[in-house]
């Protein structure tokens, strides 16, 4: 096995992280990593790590020296620091080293409970708001590292002690420590459903009688949980909407099959293509990762705003050859959030977009989804509004949504269509 499959089996990376080579010359070629290749972002060739490493004008044949992660370290520092860490199990002091430096790590605590947020880490506040993406004098939440301007949270003033941001806020009791007798220490820990992200504590569950079991996923309510079991049977399978034409819903979940997961992965990265042709790479400030990558890879973030992990791709295929791709988060029944939607060039103009937004459509109004949110470009604001039917978004309509984290994309304007509820909603 290679180093590269070595460490994406051993989960010290995921597949689809950013890593870089510089060449003699100083040229620098950036790439994303898969278990026995890298796709080079300028060029999207699918190269071995030592045809990368020469791709890049590097001749030092070392590919697992040469070829770093965005923090500097080594192919071959990150496979030293994973054994010599599986060496100090239980020593959570390693742990968290790595996790300050690289956040592509799988964190350990989050495997063992997916559902539980720890406490907020000493990670640097966010320094632009978690709403409207700019600087300026921020609020910020004594939870999570997000920010905010007092204005865009509608509040006149700062918020006077403890102060958790809408999205941290238990939405049984609205306050930052939970209003029951807390016996139990426990009871102020936070439980995030899987499918809403919505928050509540622990306390506040036990007393209003909503069930808890330690397993991996935990929904707030039947609907959730039956919403991500609709969802999760649709995974991976090829739906028919005309000749030689299907959709997939496609997430990068791990799989038990080596071979579904090579699949699934060259899937991801065919789609990304299709997205690059219609979207600028963007990096975040903060984190410097690339956002549109981060969310055809449903990448996790402490910080809210960069929490992609709730995404999935609905990819429009011509047998076998991605031609167009839509990004979708579904929280809950309230809203889903479309995000990134594009057509390979020589497919645009043949309805291709209209036929995955109506395919889009019928599977969110089947599991009760009620609105859609959309973002776009001012140029093709008119496009969405006259022949998709959405409205461009109202200040009135964002407080609605004040608790939900939706992406803030460069320039990119908010659209909304309230979608049909069905008589009969999906059940799992
Ligand atoms: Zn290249
Ligand atoms: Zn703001
Ligand atoms: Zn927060
Ligand atoms: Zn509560
Ligand atoms: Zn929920």
């Amino acid at each position: 096995m290679g180093i590269v499959s070595w460490l994406i089996k051993n989960q010290v990376l995921v597949s689809g992280t950013n890593v870089f080579c510089q060449g003699s010359n100083k040229v620098v070629k950036r790439g994303s990593l898969f278990s026995d290749a890298i796709v080079c972002d300028c060029c999207h060739v699918t190269f071995t790590i030592t045809g990368f490493e020469s791709h890049a004008g590097c001749t030092r044949h070392r590919p697992s020296t040469s070829i770093l992660l965005e923090d500097g370290r080594s192919l071959l520092d990150c496979q030293r620091e994973a054994l010599s860490s599986s060496d100090h199990k239980g020593n959570h002091s390693v742990v968290n080293e790595n996790q300050k430096k690289n956040h592509s790590i799988v964190k350990e605590n989050r495997k063992k409970n997916h559902c539980v947020v720890k406490e907020k880490s000493e990670a640097n506040n966010d320094n632009v708001c978690s709403i409207c993406g700019f600087g300026g004098d921020l609020a910020l939440c004594d939870r999570c590292p997000s920010a905010f301007h007092l204005g865009c949270l509608g509040l006149n003033r700062v918020p006077i002690g403890e102060w958790f941001c809408p999205t941290c806020c238990c939405k049984i009791c609205y306050r930052p420590k939970c209003k029951q007798e807390c016996k139990d220490h426990k009871d102020n820990n936070i439980l995030v459903c899987v499918q809403c992200e919505q928050k509540y504590h622990f306390g506040c569950v036990k007393a209003v009688g909503i069930e808890f079991n330690h397993m991996e996923n935990w929904f707030c309510s039947v609907v959730c949980g039956n919403m991500f079991l609709c969802l999760k049977k649709l995974l991976g399978k090829p739906i028919k909407v005309a000749d030689n034409l299907t959709w997939t819903l496609v997430k990068n979940v791990s799989s038990v099959d080596d071979k579904e997961f090579n699949q699934k992965e060259s899937k991801l990265n065919m789609a990304l293509g299709v997205l690059y042709e219609g979207f600028n790479p963007t990096f975040d400030a903060l984190s410097g990762r690339e956002l549109i990558k981060d969310v055809v890879f449903s990448r996790e973030s402490e910080h809210n705003r960069l929490n992609f992990c709730g995404f999935y791709n609905v990819i429009l295929e011509k047998m076998g050859e991605v031609i167009s791709v839509a990004t979708v988060r579904i929280y809950g029944q309230k809203v889903a959030e479309v995000v990134f939607v594009a057509t390979k060039e020589q497919y645009r103009r043949q309805g291709m977009c209209h036929l995955l937004m109506d395919e889009i459509e019928k599977q969110l109004t089947r599991l009760g989804v009620e609105k859609l949110l959309l973002h776009s470009s001012e140029d093709a604001m008119n496009t969405w509004t006259r022949s998709f039917g959405f409205a461009r978004m109202a200040s009135k309509d964002k407080c609605q949504f004040i608790d939900h984290t939706f992406l803030e994309f460069q320039n990119s304007t908010m659209c909304l269509k309230a979608l049909k509820t069905p008589k009969w909603p999906c059940i799992a």
